[in-house]
């Protein structure tokens, strides 16, 4: 049985080991519409998390399984794609590991101010992502706002604040590390609209921003004695409890002498962005308080905050596949334990793993458990399923229809170049950040 998994970060990586590994008798492709796997792993977590995208060893274990083959450089749907019907014409199955690849919007006025990003363009820009732009976020900024308080918030402030020598060990591309090297920003507000009680990030990624050389962490006092469980913690869950007892600390170290500042702030809740010379200035927060039922009220009280640069970090957002049922609602695909589900019926050999199923939420591992429910879905349908008649090989379809996937020898390439590119700068891997590059040199092996 061939199975088509389009995505291959983290869920599509997981939904096809564990289709390996409950059936031998199944053949899994996992296309990419990028010349390289991973997904957020490569393109997400930070650069200076060298442990979680260590990660990529384990996925990597998974698309060099004899019966798993990675394609990379193939569209599905969309201008130029290979259409979601003829991809079922060619798998017995195909299952969308496609993940949440916009992010949400505040709807409040100025929010498209320059000098205004989602925090996921800043992301793809230091990741180096083919597509993201180096759109001069840091020219001119002195303060940056990071509105939301997950992880990555923590994560672009982090990166704010760190300095060139810590920068320049990971795989961040040259001209975002010069960039970051080179910045003013010199105070970094991240800003939540409820309390600390209830902000998203984890723990482990909040202390980390306690332990950045030559950077004081603030908070205030008063803003945190705002949430009913800052004076005694000790009736929360345990991950949240954690996160106030690292406020707590914070707020009682006296002040040091650092060049850069980060300040947490809570119950603000931004309400428009304010223009300074055609260009972001500040951000005008509306005071909040708690409701008692885990929202929050606004106050009437406004509070402008100075910024030149300002990062929305308020979660991602899945986006319709052309061809795929979608909810704009929840930004996912609709399905049943994994099973797509088109009007009011289940679609024969359509399925959903990862952020596309279940929304943006969960760490990497989260992910295992999704796809391994998926996968059991698809293999207890694969009796009926593996009755359809397939073409032996699907590329040669894929190249008739115009597209030559890159194989895995064409990442190993794009590996082996970037291991070169750092070596020539002195570095270790350091990432091709645009298309031509990457293909170029995925190509070059191909054709030698
Ligand atoms: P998230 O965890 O959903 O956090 C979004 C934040 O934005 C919340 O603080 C939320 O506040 C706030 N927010 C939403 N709408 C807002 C609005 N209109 N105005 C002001 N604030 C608003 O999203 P994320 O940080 O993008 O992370 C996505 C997932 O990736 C999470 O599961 C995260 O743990 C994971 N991740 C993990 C790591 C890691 O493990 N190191 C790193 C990066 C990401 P409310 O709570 O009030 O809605």
């Amino acid at each position: 049985m061939r199975v088509a998994v389009v995505g291959s970060g983290p869920s599509g990586c997981y939904t096809a080991q564990s289709l390996v590994q409950l059936d031998s008798g199944v053949f899994v492709d996992v296309l990419d519409r990028l010349p390289c796997p991973y997904g957020l792993v490569r393109y997400g977590v930070a650069p200076d998390h060298e442990k979680i995208k260590s990660l990529q060893g384990s996925l990597r274990a998974v698309l060099e399984h004899e019966r798993v083959r990675f394609l990379g450089g193939v569209r599905v749907g969309g201008p130029g794609g290979l259409p979601v019907e003829r991809l079922r014409e060619l798998y017995h199955a195909v299952v969308y590991c496609v993940g949440a690849a916009s992010d949400r919007h505040l709807g409040v006025p100025g929010e498209d101010l320059p000098g205004s990003w989602s925090a996921t363009e800043f992301v793809s820009w230091y990741s180096a992502h083919p597509d993201a732009v180096e759109a001069g976020f840091l020219a001119g900024a002195r303060s940056a706002v990071v509105i939301g308080v997950g992880n990555v918030a923590v994560d672009v402030t982090r990166m704010l604040a760190r300095g060139a020598a810590e920068l320049s060990s990971t795989d961040m591309p040259q001209a975002a590390l010069t960039t970051l090297a080179a910045s003013g920003v010199r105070e970094v507000r991240m800003v939540g609209r409820r309390g600390p009680s209830q902000a998203r990030f984890t723990t482990k990624e909040l202390r980390e921003l306690g332990g950045l050389p030559d950077t004081e962490v603030t908070v205030d006092p008063d803003e945190l004695a705002l949430d009913p469980a800052y004076a005694d913690p000790s009736g929360l869950p345990a991950p949240q409890r954690r996160n106030v007892e690292v406020l707590r600390d914070w707020a009682a170290r006296p002040p040091v002498d650092a060049s850069h500042r980060i300040r947490l702030h809570f119950y603000l809740r931004p309400v428009e962005l304010l223009a300074d010379g055609g260009r972001v200035g500040a951000v005008r927060f509306e005071r909040t308080v708690p409701d008692g039922q885990g929202g929050v009220t606004g106050t009437g009280r406004f509070e402008d905050v100075e910024a030149q640069l300002v990062l929305r970090s308020v979660g991602y957002r899945g986006v319709p596949l052309e061809g795929l049922p979608f909810d704009a609602a929840s930004g996912t695909v609709p399905n049943v334990e994994g099973r797509v589900v088109r009007g009011s019926a289940v679609s024969a050999g359509e399925y959903v793993a990862g952020w596309i199923k279940r929304g943006p939420t969960g760490v990497i591992g989260t992910n295992r458990p999704c796809a391994k429910q998926t996968a059991v879905s698809l293999l207890a349908d694969a009796p009926a399923l593996a009755r359809g008649s397939v073409p032996d090989d699907p590329v040669a379809a894929l190249r008739a229809a115009g597209i030559e996937p890159v194989p895995w020898a064409g990442w190993q390439a794009i590996e082996r170049a970037e291991a070169e590119l750092g070596a020539s700068l002195g570095r270790s891997v350091v990432k091709l950040a645009d298309w031509d590059a990457l293909l170029a040199a995925a190509r070059r092996t191909a054709a030698s």
